[in-house]
C-alpha cells in the first residue's frame, strides 16, 4: 500500500458513514476513465461511447488525462511492453483509482493464449471489474460499469480500501 493510500484512507476513513456515502455516490456517477485501447475492442468501445449507447449519461466520460482519472480501462490485447507503460500511468492516478478489464484477451489473452508477448492485466494490477467478450457488445460494457458503479458505492461499508 502506498503512502499517499494510507494517507488518504486514514483521512477517509475517519469521516461519518452519510458523508462517505455522499462522496461514493458522487464518484459512482463520475468515472473518468482512460481508456488504454490497444486491440480490435476498441469499436464496440467506441459505440458505447457514442450516441446510441451514450455511457456518459451515468457520468462515465473518457478522459484523456490521467491525473483526473478514476479508472484504467484496458480495451483489448496488452503486450507486455504496453503493461510497463500502463503501470506507470497507473502510479500516477489519483485515490481511489479503479481497473477495468475489457475483452476476453486482457482478462486470459483469449485467441492469443499461447502469445510470448501478450499479458493478463490481473497478473500486474488489481482489476475490479471483467468484461468478457470477444469483442464485448456496448450492452456488456455497459453493465460492466453499473458494476463498476455498483463496487464503488460498496466502498463506503467497507472503507475506501478494494475489493480484489
Ligand atoms: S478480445 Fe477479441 S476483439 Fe478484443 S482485442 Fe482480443 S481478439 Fe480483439
Amino acid at each position: 500500500m502506498t503512502e499517499e493510500r494510507v494517507e488518504f484512507e486514514g483521512i477517509y476513513n475517519k469521516l461519518p458513514r452519510p458523508i462517505r456515502r455522499i462522496f461514493s455516490w458522487g464518484r459512482s456517477f463520475s468515472i473518468w476513465p482512460v481508456h488504454l485501447v490497444t486491440g480490435c475492442c476498441s469499436p464496440e468501445f467506441m459505440q458505447a461511447a457514442g450516441p446510441r449507447y451514450d455511457m456518459e449519461r451515468w457520468g462515465v466520460l473518457p478522459m484523456a488525462s490521467i491525473r483526473q482519472s478514476d479508472a484504467l480501462f484496458f480495451v483489448g490485447n496488452v503486450a507486455r511492453k504496453m503493461m510497463k507503460r500502463a503501470l506507470r500511468l497507473y502510479q500516477q492516478m489519483p485515490e481511489p483509482r479503479y481497473v477495468v478489464d475489457i475483452g476476453i484477451c486482457t482478462i486470459s489473452k483469449g485467441p492469443f493464449y499461447d502469445s510470448y508477448s501478450l499479458v493478463r492485466v490481473a497478473d500486474y494490477l488489481p482489476v475490479d471489474v471483467m468484461i468478457s467478450g470477444c469483442p464485448p457488445k456496448p450492452e456488456a460494457i455497459l453493465y460492466g460499469t453499473m458494476l463498476l458503479r455498483k463496487k464503488i458505492l460498496g466502498d463506503v461499508d467497507e472503507g475506501a480500501g478494494k475489493e480484489t
